[in-house]
């Protein structure tokens, strides 16, 4: 058991407390004190004791509202103040280095993205640290007071040490990116796998908003997924990831770059189903991608318009997915699946291809009332990042620190 999460801690009681209590004020607000020590179950003192540290702070502020079916004078709520905090949200993706320099309320205040190849000259971790550090140094008078920084990015990373263990299309081996930048910087660091981040922000701010239980399956490079189980992202902190990507579909298939064969990711991902266009083409004549360059979008569009090669592509896709979701709804039994892929651009051929493979495979019981939808951010840019930020001042950790300033 881990020690945070021992009860009786006094430390960590009041860590837990002043999170609910942000969290129910960011859900509900204006409410009053009385409102929030019914929802939070806690004595009207312990409330009014957290709201004034809160208040000291500039976390809250309170105004008046008119409460619901009174009549009366207006009544003294409390709301958010998230204009005088604001955090850096960076992401690394597909080669790119976005930096959002964003406010509590998760606006977006600043954000640059520039391209960052692999140099060997210069290790990664001192061009990210220079390309923050610059981007301070620019911004500098609109740095109101930093919280906080959180990153994102693909591989293989430990959310708990901060530590980047591999990253594709870079020469990475073990980075200590969360505590080389937290004593630069002198702030915490938050740095979590992108998809997990994604299936966060979608649950925070998107599609699977107050859903308990969800998976998020992206379909893109690489296949993977986020779950949340009992309103919790399974795997928050440690190593581990939902690692659907390299699980066997076919023992028979392709060498997959992990060593195993036949993964998901060798079946499923957009550069394999590219792969097998192209491959399909010489045999299809009358397929309309004769006449236009394969892409991604090229073969949405012609399987939109019905082109037979590229509807069985995509529905292969859909097929192969869905088995593998087939075993992950019987485990988890969510409320909804959602999808994130660049091939939402033929989901009337993708998304029946995914339920139906669903309903055949999979528990009618669980599999009969699942919502399956497309992630509502197409494109999550730092938003997983500010999703990090969100989840630790509703957990109370980086509240505690904002209390303590
Ligand atoms: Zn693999």
């Amino acid at each position: 058991m881990k020690l945070e999460s021992q009860p009786g801690h006094i430390d960590q009681i009041k860590q837990t407390n002043a999170g609910v209590v942000y969290r129910l004020i960011d859900l509900y607000g204006p409410i009053s004190r009385i409102e929030l020590s019914r929802l939070a179950q806690l004595a009207p003192a312990s409330i009014t004791k957290i709201v004034r540290e809160m208040l000291d702070a500039h976390l809250v502020q309170e105004t008046e509202f008119q409460e619901p079916g009174s009549r009366g004078r207006p009544a003294i709520g409390l709301i958010l103040d998230t204009l005088a905090w604001h955090y850096l949200a960076v992401r690394l993706h597909h080669g790119a280095l976005t930096l959002t320099l964003r406010d509590l309320s998760s606006r977006a205040l600043v954000e640059e993205t520039s391209p960052l190849p692999d140099e060997a000259q210069q290790p990664l971790l001192t061009s990210l640290i220079d390309r923050v550090d610059a981007f301070f140094m620019r911004h500098q008078r609109k740095l109101e007071r930093l919280t906080a920084i959180a990153i994102t990015l693909p591989g293989l990373i430990n959310a708990a040490s901060g530590v980047v263990h591999r990253l594709p299309g870079y020469q990475v081996q073990d980075m200590p990116l969360g505590d080389t930048l937290a004593q630069r910087t002198g702030v915490p660091v938050f740095v979590q796998h992108d998809i997990s981040a994604w299936t966060l922000a979608e649950s925070l701010f998107g599609a699977s908003r107050g859903a308990q239980d969800v998976i998020q399956i992206v379909i893109d490079d690489t296949v993977g997924a986020g779950v949340i189980s009992g309103g919790q992202l399974l795997h928050k902190s440690g190593r581990a990831l939902v690692e659907i990507g390299h699980t066997q579909i076919d023992p028979y298939g392709q060498q997959c770059y992990c060593g195993n064969h036949g993964c998901l990711e060798t079946v499923a991902s957009t550069g394999s189903l590219l792969a097998l266009a192209a491959q399909r083409l010489a045999t299809q004549p009358d397929s309309v991608l004769h006449q236009q360059p394969l892409t991604l979008e090229s073969l949405c569009l012609a399987a939109r318009q019905g082109d037979r090669l590229a509807r069985d592509a995509i529905a292969g896709v859909g097929h192969h997915v869905g088995r593998m979701l087939a075993m992950m709804v019987n485990i988890f039994n969510p409320q909804h699946i959602l999808i994130g892929s660049p091939l939402n651009q033929a989901a009337e051929v993708l998304f029946p291809a995914v339920s139906s493979t669903i309903r055949q495979q999979a528990l009618p019981a669980y599999s009969e009332s699942i919502q399956l939808a497309p992630t509502e951010f197409h494109e999550p840019g730092t938003l997983g990042a500010a999703a990090l930020i969100k989840d630790a001042l509703y957990s109370g950790y980086l509240l505690v620190k904002l209390l303590q300033g």
